[in-house]
């Protein structure tokens, strides 16, 4: 068996990081718009559960590894504006959710949802209130900045029944902060960290980033021995994809200030030691949960998936999605809304579909979503579940990506028998490659400076 950091060297190539399958690049330009509707209307399930995704992109300040689609304003009166669009996107929506539709999945993306002020969010409530039916569990989520929420926020959003939080932390050390434009000492995170425990929030989402400039492996391993003290239930360590001409934000960044491959490969292996001495189950790639937390059970019980908002519960719902660039997976069918407020602004004044791309799998690509994902997800792979699903035998199906796992298996990231494929403790980080072997667009038609690199 090679060493963790010689195979981290070996696999550390671009891919995909399988929040959806095909990817997000295979959407086309949509030229017929009653066609997507049509297709919609088609893909609708009746009594099928349906996830909510809103994308709230307002910031107030730009954070220069930023990646995300979103709108630098100082401005509350633009999110008022929003709000009223969001309610034309919703009308639009509700004449063709599936009959009896029980929401069991909402969260807030952004940009930044705690932009919204107190009043705002109840607005936003209400609207979802009367266009959708929550089932009284749902799980809630909402991405949070700590350098601009504040406790009364944290109330409205419980009251509103808002149940799990995600905060951007990143790295805690001043120079780092300063080299990426987000200062946010560690007290910051501390209070909000508090004002969620004692307004009952049951699950509090910490993200880090390993690779931003200047850090070093003492300064992460800094960060995270803080982060630790708050105990969250989640925490996702992400590698920081230096892609200036992909997202312009990071031009700001100077090469020369953002550690060595090797540093950031030694940042990656405390993180995951460190996380997992201190009682965190590995999910898979970046994510880890406490034992009681719904994630690490959601791994054990075979309801975790992948969605745009990476490792989740509650697998096996539509995701709707709502807002500027949201993208949208109803069975089948995925659609992108227009990615500028104006575009979008000016397609709900029409009375349209918001919809800019789109993209219908085909039955190979629903088979590959479901063995990707098994892979991603359940760390495993059985033939006669696939089988059974799609009619086919899958062993012959997947005999070419059979040959192709060869060298995995001889690293010792998978083994094989006879019932199917399963993923090692050691293959875990690199479940990326492995789902790899099993996408049929990456060889020819997908550019791989499109992706970050796997580990
Ligand atoms: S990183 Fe988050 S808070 Fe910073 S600019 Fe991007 S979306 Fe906004």
């Amino acid at each position: 068996m090679l060493p963790t950091s010689t195979l981290i060297k070996k696999y550390n190539v671009a891919g995909p990081r399988y929040t959806s399958y095909p990817t997000a690049l295979l959407l086309a330009p949509v030229s017929d718009l009653k066609g997507v509707e049509t297709a919609i209307e088609l893909a609708v399930e009746p009594g099928k559960d349906i996830s909510i995704y809103i994308h709230l992109p307002f910031c107030r300040s730009l954070c220069w590894y930023c990646g995300c689609n979103k709108v630098i304003t100082r401005k509350s009166s633009d999110a008022d504006t929003y709000l009223d669009y969001l309610e034309k996107d919703f009308a639009l929506a509700a004449r063709r959710l599936p009959e009896g539709h029980r929401v069991t999945q909402l969260h807030l993306g952004g940009g930044t949802p705690t932009f919204l002020s107190p009043e705002q969010l109840m607005r936003l409530s209400l609207k979802l209130q009367e266009y959708f039916n929550f089932d009284p569990h749902a799980e809630c989520s909402v991405e949070m900045d700590p350098r601009y929420v504040t406790n009364a926020q944290v109330q409205v959003l419980r009251g509103i029944g808002f149940n799990r939080a995600s905060i951007g932390v990143q790295d805690l050390n001043p120079e780092v902060q300063q080299a990426i434009h987000r200062i946010q000492p560690f007290e910051q995170n501390r209070d909000v960290t508090r004002w969620l425990r004692k307004a009952g929030f049951k699950s509090v989402n910490m993200d880090l980033i390993y690779g931003l400039p200047m850090q070093t492996p003492e300064r992460f391993a800094n960060t995270i021995e803080q982060i630790l003290s708050l105990r969250p239930e989640r925490l996702a360590v992400y590698n920081y994809a230096h892609m200036p001409k992909l997202f312009p934000a990071q031009k700001l960044i100077e090469d020369d200030t953002l550690p060595k491959p090797d540093e950031k490969l030694e940042m990656l292996q405390f993180a995951i030691e460190r996380l997992t001495k201190a009682g965190y189950v590995y999910i898979g790639m970046d994510h880890f949960a406490l034992p009681g937390d719904e994630l690490a059970r959601a791994r054990q019980d075979g309801t975790l998936q992948r969605n745009f908002q990476g490792y989740s519960t509650r697998a096996g719902t539509d995701t709707w999605a709502f807002g500027v660039s949201a993208i949208s997976q109803i069975g089948p069918v995925m659609t992108q809304r227009h990615k500028d407020l104006d575009t979008y602004y000016e397609a709900l004044d029409r009375g349209e579909l918001p919809v800019t791309k789109m993209y219908r799998l085909t039955n190979d690509d629903a088979i590959r979503r479901d063995v990707i994902m098994q892979l991603m997800c359940g760390q495993k792979l059985v033939w006669s579940e696939v089988d059974r699903q799609y009619g086919i035998d899958s062993r012959a199906y997947f005999s070419r990506e059979m040959e192709r796992l060869h060298e995995l298996v001889a690293d010792g990231l998978v083994s094989r028998d006879s019932k199917g494929v399963n993923v090692t403790e050691a293959g875990r980080l690199f479940v990326r490659n492995i789902a790899m072997v099993f996408d049929a667009y990456l060889p020819e038609n997908i550019e791989q400076r499109s992706y970050s690199r796997t580990v």
